[in-house]
């Protein structure tokens, strides 16, 4: 795997994904997030050896919204284990990342930790084991990225809250269930900083590589054990990108988790994780360009989990 030219392949990816870049349409749903310049392109890899390789735009920051579920996840199984499984399911949801239905038949657990619902009350577990959640999810991403400037972005944060309806009304329905114990809009004021948290791909690539490197950090210091990273990277790929986690995984045949700023992150165990950001989305809220350029990579480099 070493001899393989990374480089190369990504700035071959890069040439080839162009003529999608004007694909989709950038998130509109809150105005600080329609007003990216939507034909960006950047993707990196960061190996379990420590080598990064990077194409496009490299340092180019964007908010990593919904792919801040992942170090909640992290964050939460640290502190509850297997416990936090009687607050949120493991199956595929197969509706939209912000779907409300299936709350209400199901008692107010959601299906899981990577739909809005999933994450907002994995949020709401975390909520109740930290005394400063933002601070400890912005270390945990200054520690791991190797940037100690990580910052949130407040314009995208404010107004994420701003029009926050739907999310709160998710948080409405779960404590009506009893499966909430905090108050919703402090909680939903947590969750949307980690939405706004702020990395380029090279910074979220290396955050996530303890995903690829079982549970361990670039020190070989233990973020999860090897049984949670193991749990956590096939939850992924159950989940990742929501109702079109079945198409990702076909193509790309790795697990994934996508955030609505156009980002996707992808895990191939024991080599490297890969992080992507082209902002246009299709009509599952997932980058276009960057589902293509990862279904590229998988075939590029002949890989895949099976
Ligand atoms: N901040 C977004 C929301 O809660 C995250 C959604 C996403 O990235 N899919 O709506």
């Amino acid at each position: 795997m070493s001899q393989i030219d990374y480089q190369h392949v990504l700035d071959e990816i890069t040439k080839e994904v162009q003529p999608l870049l004007s694909q989709g349409k950038v998130a509109d749903y809150i105005p600080a997030l329609a007003e990216v310049e939507p034909n960006q392109f950047a993707i990196a890899i960061h190996t379990v050896d420590g080598q990064t390789y990077c194409a496009g735009d490299c340092g180019a920051r964007f908010t990593i919204q919904s792919v801040s579920k992942v170090m909640t996840l992290t964050l939460a199984l640290q502190r509850y284990g297997d416990e936090l499984w009687q607050r949120v399911g493991k199956e595929p949801s197969g509706t939209a990342f912000n779907s409300l239905t299936q709350l209400e038949f199901e008692q107010g657990i959601p299906r899981n930790p990577f739909i809005n619902a999933g994450a907002i009350v994995t949020c709401d577990a975390l909520y109740s084991r930290l005394s400063a959640p933002m601070h400890s999810m912005l270390e945990s991403f200054r520690q791991l990225s190797g940037n100690a400037q990580v910052v949130i972005d407040k314009k995208v944060a404010n107004s994420e809250y701003e029009f926050r309806h739907r999310n709160a009304a998710m948080g409405h329905l779960m404590k009506s269930f009893g499966n909430f114990n905090n108050e919703v809009d402090d909680v939903l004021w947590a969750y949307f900083n980690f939405c706004a948290i702020e990395l380029n791909c090279v910074e979220l690539a290396k955050a996530y590589n303890y995903l690829a490197n079982q549970g361990k950090d670039a020190n070989g210091q233990e973020v999860l054990s090897a049984r949670q990273n193991k749990q956590l990277n096939s939850l992924l790929f159950t989940s990742g990108l929501y109702d079109a986690a079945g198409d990702f995984g076909y193509r790309v045949g790795m697990p994934g988790k996508s955030g609505v700023s156009g980002t996707i992150l992808a895990v191939l165990p024991n080599q490297f994780t890969v992080a992507v950001w082209a902002p246009r989305l299709n009509s599952y809220g997932n980058s276009v360009a960057g589902i293509a350029a990862l279904e590229r990579l998988s075939q590029k480099l002949d890989i895949s989990i099976f």
